[in-house]
């Protein structure tokens, strides 16, 4: 029985069978066929922390494959040669995925253009000669940018930016350096943002600017890949910019106006995290209300005992209502308002109760939950992770007082 009274029009419902057929048939044999690599720290990543060769290329092919498919670039605009689909086609089709694959077969999470991984609204606002460089490569998912904003002094406050560029002939000459850059060591761009007139950017009113940067130009150094949570590589990076030459084609959007470039990714990205949460959630209280029903302790199943049932209860309770809030939050950005107070409570509260949702089935399945034969403990730490990333829980809070402050009550 549905949960949710016509959660999506038709022609969604029908692209996220659509999806789900292909994570099915493409995507998870490939990535079972390669589990001995994909599932195995010591293989999947090099002694830098890089992955293997082999995995990229398997990452390479599911991008290209969902390319080919037509779901790569879905919510890509038509004016880029995307499928021009709105929020709502966004967070249903990122639900589905991380539903389906869960991060048991975490391939599956690059069959959609991640908005700063991939092509996006972002390019929208790149020159016309960079978009005949990059535009085909990256449509096609052969090649991959990332998006270089945080420094080691700069994370939630970004305007405390230190990366410089300034004017040099016609162009600017680029310093400095980047924390946290997803997918960095791999991309083949980067949108570095970078003071661009300090006064400005001292005022707080603009003076930052947007500048894609080819990752293979002479300066850029990936200084060093970060191991998050244990883990012995990984996606994010610290990154060195060495007096990189950078020339106008390269700005992109307008000069010292860089933050209204990172604004086109906001919603996106919130949207992506929680439905992450959704999906995720979903995938692993099914998982714990199957087994509940098994596994027994003194003479009964544990499903049982409501001390065991009552907190997966509560859980499915908190990601319906996160499910719902996201589905509103979606159709409010596609009816064109700026929905900031809803969206960031929408991000805030699923991936706050979606890590809680995860840590709860962890619990639930005993000491098996904190194995990783159940890939539960990764998706409770993708969680975990998505409550500073995109607006930390903090500042989305921030945000939601700000418009209140400004006499934004309704909800
Ligand atoms: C997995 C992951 C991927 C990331 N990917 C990227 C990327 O691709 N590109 C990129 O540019 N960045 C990326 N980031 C960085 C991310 O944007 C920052 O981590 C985030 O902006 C927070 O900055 P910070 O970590 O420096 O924390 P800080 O800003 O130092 O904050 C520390 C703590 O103080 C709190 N805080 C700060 N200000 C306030 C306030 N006014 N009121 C109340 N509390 C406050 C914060 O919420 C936090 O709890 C990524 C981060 C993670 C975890």
């Amino acid at each position: 029985m549905p949960a949710i009274h016509e959660a999506y029009p038709p022609e969604i419902v029908a692209l996220r069978d659509g999806l789900d057929g292909f994570l099915r048939q493409e995507v998870i044999p490939r990535h079972e066929r390669h589990a001995a690599l994909l599932d195995d720290e010591r293989r999947l990543f090099t002694d830098e922390g890089r992955y293997h060769p082999d995995a990229l290329a398997l990452i390479r092919e599911v991008r290209m494959a969902a390319a080919r498919a037509g779901y790569y670039a879905m919510c890509v605009p038509a004016s880029l040669g995307g499928g021009g689909l709105g929020h709502l086609a966004w967070f249903g089709g990122w639900e589905r995925v991380f539903h389906r694959c869960s991060e048991q077969y975490w391939l599956g999470h690059y069959a959609i253009s991640h908005w700063a991984f991939g092509p996006s609204a972002v390019l929208a606002q790149v020159s016309p000669r960079a978009r005949e460089e990059m535009l085909a490569p990256m449509m096609a998912g052969r090649q991959s940018m990332c998006f270089g904003m945080s420094e080691p002094g700069a994370g939630s406050d970004a305007m405390m930016m230190k990366s410089r560029a300034v004017p040099d002939g016609s162009g600017w000459r680029l310093s400095g350096s980047k924390i946290w850059t997803t997918n960095s060591p791999y991309a083949d761009y980067c949108i570095v943002f970078a003071v661009t007139d300090p006064e400005r950017a001292a005022q707080r009113r603009g003076g930052i600017s947007a500048f894609l940067v080819p990752t293979a130009s002479p300066g850029f150094v990936v200084e060093r890949v970060i191991r998050m949570w244990g883990s012995a590589g990984g996606d994010e990076a610290v990154l060195h910019f060495d007096d990189i030459r950078v020339e106008p084609w390269q700005l992109v959007g307008e000069l010292h106006k860089g933050f209204a470039i990172a604004m086109l990714g906001v919603n996106l990205g919130r949207l992506y995290n929680s439905a992450r949460a959704v999906g995720q959630s979903r995938a692993a209280l099914e998982k714990a209300f199957e087994y509940i029903k098994v596994r027994e302790a003194f003479g009964h199943p544990i499903a049982e005992y409501q001390g065991v049932s009552f907190p997966l209860a509560e859980s499915a309770m908190q990601m319906h209502a996160a499910h719902l809030m996201c589905l509103n939050a979606a159709r409010l950005l596609d009816a064109g308002l700026p929905a900031r107070k809803e969206v960031a409570m929408t991000k805030a509260f699923a991936t706050q109760m979606g890590a809680q949702a995860l840590d709860r089935v962890i619990q639930a399945h005993g000491a098996i939950g904190m194995t990783n034969e159940l890939h539960l403990t990764e998706a409770w730490q993708s969680l975990r992770k998505v409550n500073i990333a995109d607006g930390s829980n903090e500042i989305l809070r921030r945000t939601i007082a700000r418009e209140m402050l400004d006499g934004d009550m309704d909800w």
